[in-house]
This record gives structure tokens, sequence and C-alpha cells, in this order.
């Protein structure tokens, strides 16, 4: 097989919703990828902030095969050690009360909405359900969360939406117009990663964070993207110093395997009965023994690590023409050019370099443990392709 065979074969059969590069990637070690010609690339998206550990990790392979041959899967009516393990891990780790699993980022996120709207449903009453959430946010593909996505450009086709969302602009006065007496919750990202890295300010997280509290409003944080290490804390929020009553996260949570898990804190711990909310393969041993893995290494060694290769990545790209704007906070990485972005990325392509995009912008989301020489490789690319 080549890659212009499964290309064709997949341009064929498979559902046309993706713009793929075009690119099969066959095998890989850590930041470094080939196709099936064995070209390299050297890989700054690892998967969208997925593969924290890069690919074909020792470590991580073995707690995951460790697990693939003791039990694959036994579904939710059966206790799993794996998944209470990482459930301990995650509540240690932040502070959290309890987690449920999903499979991916917006099963956390449709978790959270489920939380918020029962949360208020118990204490208040049937109407008081809307939840705020910030103009460019993105949230996740389903129904619920497309609707709670603050972009118009995913308000088409599937309607009726689900109701009950308000899109607020990022200053604490654009929430103050969408608040009223059937809020119950706010819900946004410290970094709206898909809208091209844009950095909400702590001052707003914080003046937000103070709201909620007052008017018992739940906060909710989307850390699908920003989480696990990605920004250089283990959850961003960590960074702005608030304190969430909710946080989701899925992406790199599990280093490759689909893990998406909903935390409820505090007074929402016991918000979920038995039948309340529920998933076939949420939580799957396999995903949640790679996730223990993961997890048990994001250190704060690491952490320094991810902050000092950030820094270094964002001072070197200033440096290169035609370079406008670094934006991002560790190994979430946006660069504003004068440039298309998706033409950098193609070029970046056949240079043997793997970058994203994301609204005009060059995206960089790296494995954690890229290394210095791979960075500089990156680094030289993108010299060549934006500074030209
Ligand atoms: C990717 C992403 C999602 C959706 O995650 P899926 O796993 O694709 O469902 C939700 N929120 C944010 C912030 C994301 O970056």
């Amino acid at each position: 097989m080549d890659s212009n065979q499964i290309i064709n074969e997949d341009k064929k059969y498979v559902a046309s919703t993706y713009a793929r590069f075009p690119v099969a990637l066959k095998d890989g070690k850590g930041s470094r990828l080939y196709d099936y010609e064995g070209k390299e690339y050297i890989d700054c998206g690892s998967g969208i902030a997925v593969n924290i550990f890069g690919i074909n990790d020792e470590e991580w392979k073995a707690a995951v095969t460790a697990q693939l041959g003791s039990v694959q899967h036994t579904s939710n009516l059966y206790y799993s050690k794996p998944q209470a393990d990482l459930a301990k891990m995650l509540c240690e780790r932040t502070g959290a009360s309890k987690v449920f699993f999903g499979n991916s980022g917006a099963e956390a996120n449709e978790c959270a909405i489920k939380a918020a709207r029962k949360y208020s449903d118990n204490k208040y009453n049937s109407s008081r359900k809307e939840i705020i959430t910030i103009k460019n946010s993105f949230h996740g593909r389903t129904i619920a969360t497309l609707s709670a996505t603050g972009q118009d450009a995913f308000h088409k086709y599937y309607g009726p939406f689900v109701e009950g969302f308000k899109y607020a602009d990022p200053t604490i006065n654009g929430i103050k117009a969408c608040l009223n007496a059937d809020t119950c919750a706010i819900m946004v990202e410290t970094i709206q990663g898909e809208s091209g890295v844009n950095v909400l300010g702590a001052d707003f997280l914080k003046q937000v964070e103070n709201l909620c509290c007052e008017k018992d409003i739940l906060l909710i944080v989307d850390e699908v993207q920003t989480g696990n290490g990605r920004t250089g804390y283990l959850y961003s929020y960590e960074a702005f110093g608030i304190h969430p009553d909710i946080v989701t996260t899925a992406k790199g949570l599990a280093g490759g395997l689909p893990l998406g898990a909903c935390m409820l804190f505090g007074k929402c711990a016991d918000v979920f009965g038995y039948g309340d909310h529920g998933s076939t393969f949420g939580g799957n041993p396999v995903a949640c023994a790679g996730a223990c893995n993961i997890l048990s290494r994001i250190t704060g060694d690491l952490l320094a690590e991810v902050q000092g290769k950030g820094a270094y990545f964002k001072a070197n790209l200033e440096r290169i023409k035609n370079v406008e704007e670094v934006t991002g906070m560790g190994l979430m990485i946006g660069i504003k050019t004068n440039k298309p972005a998706s033409d950098i990325a193609n070029k970046c392509l056949q240079k043997g370099l793997l970058v994203l995009t994301a609204h005009g912008k060059v995206r960089l989301l790296p494995a954690l443990n890229i290394k210095k020489e791979e960075i500089d490789i990156a680094l030289k690319i993108l010299n060549e392709v934006i500074g030209e």
C-alpha cells in the first residue's frame, strides 16, 4: 500500500467531513512520524493535543497492553480498578470530589451541561437552566455542545438546536448582559483553542468566578484542550487562580485513547444519582490504564519543562519575519502572520513538519516531551516558510 492508494480508498468510502492533508501516517516514535513512503515529519500537532508523550511511548504502551491482556471492557455495571484508580488520581490532584467518565470532549461537556442543569433543578426550579458561554468558544460537535459553542458558523443545517444557551463577549459586562434569573452556569475555556488560541485574561476569569459565587451560578471550565499539562499546568485554571465547580477534559487525558472526564467539585459532588447519566464505553479500562500512566508522569518537573519549552518556542517564533503575534501558554501556541495559515501548513508539510491551523492562525500543540533538537527543526522550517 502506498499513500495514494490509501487516500483514494478514503476519499471513496469515508464520509467527506474532513479536509485532510494529503498524507497517510504509518508509524513513528516520539515526535517523529513517517508516511508510507518513509518520509519523516516532525509532529507539532500530536493528534490535536492528544499524544501527550508522542507516538509509541514505551511506558504508556506497557500500561495499556498490560490492561489489554487482562480485560479490555466490562461495562459500567461492574466496578473497574483502572477507572476507580484514575478517578482517585484526578480528585487528589485537582481537589475534585467525583468524576464521570465519557469517551470524548463533547461527552465530557454534555455531562457538565447535564450536571449544571440538574444542580439547578434540585435546588431552584425547572426554569433556571440557562448557560452562558463565550463568543468564539468551541465545546464539541454533538447537538447540545454545538448549541453551547458560541460561533454562528456552527449553528447551520442541524437545527433545531438545544435551547438555553447565551453567548457573551469575553468581558464581565458581556457576561452581565446575558445574565438573568434563569442563568445556572457559565462555561468558559481559559484559552480558546479552536478559535485561534485566544487567552481569556486572568482578570476576566476572576470576575466571572466572583459573579458565580455571588449568585450560586456554576463555573464550568472546558479543559478539553488546555488540560493534562498542555499549558504548563496540570489544568490551566490553576494558572488563573480560579476555582471551578465543574472541569471537563479529554484530548490528552489517556495519551492517545478515547477518554473524557467531567470532574465535579464541592457542591456538585453528588448532583447525579443512580440512572441519571451513563455510557457504555465511558471509562473503558484500557483507556483508564493509559490515563493513569499519563497522569502519574505529569509531574512538577514535566510542567516546568513544558513552560520552558513554550517560552523557547515563543521567543524564537517572535523573531521570525512576518510573525505578527504569538499567543498561548506552555505548548499551546498560536502564531498570527500576514499569510494564509493553510498555505503555511501545506508548505510546512512538504518540508516535513506537521502543524495545525485555527481561525487564520498557525497552531502548535506538540507532545510535551518533544526534544530540543526537534523543536529546533520545527523552528527552522517555520522560519523558512513564514519568513520567506
Ligand atoms: C476538541 C475540543 C472539544 C471536543 O472534543 P471531542 O473529543 O472532539 O469531542 C471540546 N472543547 C474543546 C475546548 C476542545 O478543544
